[in-house]
């Protein structure tokens, strides 16, 4: 196909009356279809209803340390759930916290207190002048909202397909105290789906922040969320190496079962240094007596073990490869050779992140929603939700069928193809 850059200014005038009129049909059909947020649907979430049938009312509800799981107590988590999230993030179960349900709710808990308390004994950050946070970009929208409600300054640092710059991570934190923390999704990431390499975690392993309570916020999200069986991405496990690299707690790692059994009721969990963790429970046990654990039990009953939670992890990705497949398709076949866009093909997690020529994304996510189809607002993958070049867009296919991402992707294609014309009139 003719990169639309190369055509000339009637033959594009052409091409725009043509996909106007196909926009026109596909809108009349009046579809409402959305492809805004990472939501398993209700076909992954039927996966684990086995797990709504392991504790009956006739179950043995006490835990292995001899504990009643429908009373108070155990702060930190019950030790075989401790063991299945520990084999989940790749640490020992000495590393591990179990928490609530929610990962995000422990990383705001971890930004609040050490903007209240302070980390290990250092000084509160509310009594800082000024505080900041690396923010590789794009990336998720949530973590850039919690720094942004706590007042923390975010600097965007570019991602590569390596990872974050690490040149600038480097700059930064090895420079400049206050610079507190980095946003991280280090395995197929939210919403590139790239991988860090090895060379990038051993970098990370290797800073010699500025402040001493410089912490990584290593949000393994994705960790286990392939979508193919022989194309899968590895993480180098990056609590050990900043042990070996004499920075032992300068990592927390995030992580839970929202995509594994449900977003609603999983189980999530922090990884970090022994140190780190005495540190956190002095809060905690003043926060909570403990969190839900016959939640914790029920997970364990259902999955048993890490090889439990891997098979079933392949059943969602048979579901899920599907729909990755009809957008990536979609893209490929309509926009390919145009030169109006770029993508990456993710080999896991929940994202398709989609980069328009500069100055569209905002338009083309207005254009699809005239057509029935709802995107993440554009700009939403960067802090304050400004997207300094406005070209990506994050697309989530997990939700539809394949049918409806399929009409979907049309939609979308045709917005991005509407759009860029206009785009490239304007600058011809
Ligand atoms: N981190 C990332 C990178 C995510 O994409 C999501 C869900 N979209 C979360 C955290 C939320 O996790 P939880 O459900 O455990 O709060």
């Amino acid at each position: 196909m003719t990169p639309y850059k190369d055509l000339s200014r009637e033959e594009l005038l052409k091409e725009k009356e043509n996909l106007e009129q196909q926009f026109a049909e596909i809108k009349a059909k009046g579809l409402k279809l959305d492809m805004s947020r990472g939501k398993p649907s209700t076909a992954q979430l039927n996966l684990s209803m086995g797990m709504m049938d392991v504790l009956d009312s006739n179950a043995d509800l006490v835990c292995e340390e001899g504990v009643d799981c429908r009373n108070y107590g155990v702060l930190d988590g019950i030790k075989e759930a401790k063991e299945l999230l520990a084999d989940m993030t790749e640490v020992s179960p000495d590393n591990i916290i179990i928490y609530g349900n929610s990962s995000l709710n422990v990383m705001y808990d971890t930004v609040a207190r050490s903007m209240t308390h302070g980390v290990m004994g250092s000084t509160p950050w509310c009594k800082l002048d000024k505080v900041k946070f690396l923010c590789p970009v794009p990336g998720y929208d949530r973590h850039f909202k919690i720094t942004e409600h706590f007042g923390i300054e975010m600097i965007n640092i570019p991602m590569h397909e390596d990872g974050p710059d690490m040149d600038m991570v480097e700059e930064y934190v090895n420079n400049d105290p206050a610079v507190k923390g980095i946003w991280c999704v280090p395995k197929y990431s939210n919403p590139q789906g790239i991988t860090y390499s090895d060379e990038t975690v051993r970098r990370f392993a290797r800073l010699k922040p500025a402040a001493e309570d410089f912490r990584i916020y290593w949000d393994n999200a994705y960790g286990i969320h392939h979508l193919y069986e022989d194309k899968q991405d590895n993480l180098v496990e990056i609590l050990m190496e900043c042990k070996k690299e004499g920075n032992p707690d300068m990592v927390y790692k995030f992580c839970s079962t929202s995509k594994v059994s449900f977003p609603g009721s999983g189980v999530a969990a922090i990884g970090t240094s022994k140190a780190n963790i005495a540190d956190i429970k002095k809060q905690m046990t003043i926060q909570t007596i403990g969190h839900d654990k016959l939640n914790q039990l029920r997970h364990v009953r259902f999955f048993k073990d890490i090889h439990g939670m891997v098979l079933h992890m392949r059943k969602h990705a048979d579901i899920l490869r599907p729909k990755f497949e009809a957008v990536l398709s979609g893209l490929k076949n309509e926009l390919g050779g145009l030169e109006i866009g770029s993508w990456l093909e993710p080999r896991g997690g929940y994202f398709i992140s989609f980069d328009s020529l500069p100055g569209c994304a905002k338009a083309i996510v207005a254009k699809a929603k005239e057509a029935g189809v709802v995107m993440t607002d554009a700009g939403a993958t960067f802090p304050y939700g400004k997207d300094p070049q406005d070209s990506n867009i994050r697309i989530a296919p997990s939700y539809p069928t394949p049918e409806e991402l399929k009409t979907a992707t049309e939609i979308f294609v045709l917005s991005v193809k509407l759009v860029s014309i206009d785009k490239i009139l304007e600058d011809k």
